[in-house]
């Protein structure tokens, strides 16, 4: 038996009606690691038994005439069934052996036996594609306590936490220490929700506002990392009201779901990371409709708050084939990012229209080449097209910089598994140092800025020059270091290769 089913702390879920063991009673388990329960494995004979196969057209499948034959034709009267058994035996002992013959492969072919029926072959539903494949659900506990999947005691303070994401984070102080205290707080909640008492604490969901490739992916992998939390990440470009194509927005939580290899308890003090949610923003002048903008939102906005939702296990869309199960999103931490891009206009707008008033007119476009970013506030967002009610539940707001020059030379050596680290790793295994000039190492992140993608641009920039070099040394066992520089970025030179002894 497939070793998963024994696995006590899932339980089964039946196939047809979707309860669980817990609601539907001991299940039934049928070829293909299907579980059915036994009101609907009832029902299916029930309906079986009241089915007039006569009526069907059968044709086309070998083992159905036999089916016929052996049970009759329910639509005919007894005794009429009664002499075509007859004629089927007088029939069989007349036939010829070539008959006997194909038979008898048939039976082969079928699977003669299965649970007794010659002929029948029973199909493997697992085998269908889109078929789940996994079927259970983490058993929750009955009645005696557990320990707390989060214990306050063990969540590390604030300045614990940013200490950490400083090891793989570069610059973003402000972003790193918002995200740090309201992550603490998040989790105090859910580990004291029985001593906070009346006061209703509300959740911590953030915006993230920063140009592309300046770590905000990277800062909530990090964190969901440290805080052994599982994390789903999703587009929000890719959701859409439900009913449409695409995906609706339940499926985030399914993907946390997925994420917490479908333990509901576990998925229910997940992150879930919304990536490109300006994408969703009012969009003005159209006549056509808002499937994926403004609907979108209000259709998140009672999963940012906390409902209970309704997932599919093991798939990530809903259909008669999968079973679901239910998942509250209260204690879900939701984070939005987005590059918000113009959204610097909309700021410097108001504070220049807010400038020119009285008797600070003298001020006016001194913002212009400033980092404005960091002065959002709410109602900019909601210049920018984020409805309020969906702002209003994400009370933290913060932003991140563009990474500039040192930002991301520093990107390329400091973190704990930076890209250089990983180059030098791997030429080591061959016994060859590697070693990058500080001069190298400012003409790739020179290049990387010209991309404007950020600090994802350093790795493909990176790659391009490491390619020749990881090509070359395993040729010569010689080397012993190579130092990359300036001009070989440059390409007005090579390397510096020193050999060995
Ligand atoms: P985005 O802001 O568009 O979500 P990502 O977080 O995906 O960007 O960044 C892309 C990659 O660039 C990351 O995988 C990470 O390796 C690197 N990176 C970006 N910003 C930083 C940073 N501040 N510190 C360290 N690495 C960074």
């Amino acid at each position: 038996m497939n070793k998963e089913y024994n696995d006590d702390e899932y339980e089964k879920v039946c196939y047809l009606c979707k309860r669980s063991e817990s609601k539907a009673g001991k299940m039934m388990m049928m070829p293909g690691n299907i579980c059915v329960c036994s009101d609907c494995m009832q029902k299916t004979f029930d309906t079986v038994s009241n089915t007039d196969f006569s009526k069907l057209n059968m044709g086309g499948f070998p083992g159905m005439n036999v089916f016929t034959q052996m049970f009759g034709d329910t639509s005919k009267p007894e005794e009429e069934n009664q002499n075509k058994e007859a004629a089927v035996t007088i029939e069989k002992g007349e036939e010829s052996k070539e008959e006997k013959e194909k038979e008898e492969k048939d039976k082969k072919q079928n699977g003669n036996g299965v649970n007794g029926f010659p002929n029948i072959g029973f199909l493997n539903l697992a085998d269908f594609p889109g078929m789940p494949g996994r079927q259970k659900v983490k058993r929750r506990p009955k009645g005696e306590k557990t320990e707390p999947l989060i214990d306050i005691n063990k969540i590390p303070a604030p300045h614990k936490i940013k200490e950490k994401l400083d090891e793989y984070v570069i610059g973003q102080e402000q972003a790193k220490k918002t995200i740090s205290v309201a992550v603490y707080n998040h989790y105090k909640r859910i580990a004291r929700q029985s001593q906070i008492g009346d006061i209703e604490i509300e959740k911590s969901n953030m915006l993230m506002i920063g140009p592309t490739g300046c770590g905000k992916t990277y800062l909530v992998k990090t964190l969901a990392k440290l805080l052994d939390v599982p994390l789903a990440i999703a587009d929000a470009t890719s959701l859409t009201e439900a009913g449409y194509i695409g995906d609706d927005i339940e499926s985030v939580v399914s993907k946390l779901l997925a994420a917490a290899e479908n333990d509901v308890d576990r998925a229910e003090v997940g992150i879930i990371f919304i990536d490109e949610i300006d994408k969703l923003a009012r969009k003005r002048n159209t006549t056509t409709r808002d499937i994926n903008g403004e609907a979108v939102q209000q259709g998140l906005l009672k999963v940012l708050e906390g409902s209970e939702v309704e997932v599919p296990v093991g798939a990530n869309s809903k259909n008669a084939m999968v079973p679901l199960t239910t998942i509250n999103t209260k204690n879900i931490l939701f984070i939005c990012g987005g590059a918000f891009p113009d959204l610097d206009e909309v700021i410097k707008r108001r504070l220049n229209t807010e400038s020119s008033i009285g008797f600070k007119a003298d001020l006016k476009d001194k913002y212009d080449n400033q980092d404005v970013l960091s002065k959002v506030t709410v109602e900019d967002i909601r210049n920018f097209g984020m409805i309020p009610e969906f702002i209003g539940r994400l009370p933290i707001i913060f932003t991140l910089q563009e990474l500039t020059r040192n930002m991301m030379v520093e990107v390329l050596k400091e973190p704990k598994n930076a890209i250089l680290k990983q180059y030098q790793k791997l030429l080591e295994l061959d016994e060859v140092k590697l070693e990058f000039d500080e001069g190298a190492m400012e003409a790739v992140a020179e290049k990387a800025l010209e991309k404007k993608t950020g600090a994802r641009a350093l790795r493909a920039v990176l790659e391009e020059y490491m390619l020749d070099i990881m090509y070359e040394i395993p040729k010569d066992d010689n080397i012993g270091k190579v130092t990359i520089t300036r001009d070989y970025i440059e390409k007005k030179g090579g390397p510096v290769i020193e050999l060995r002894g």
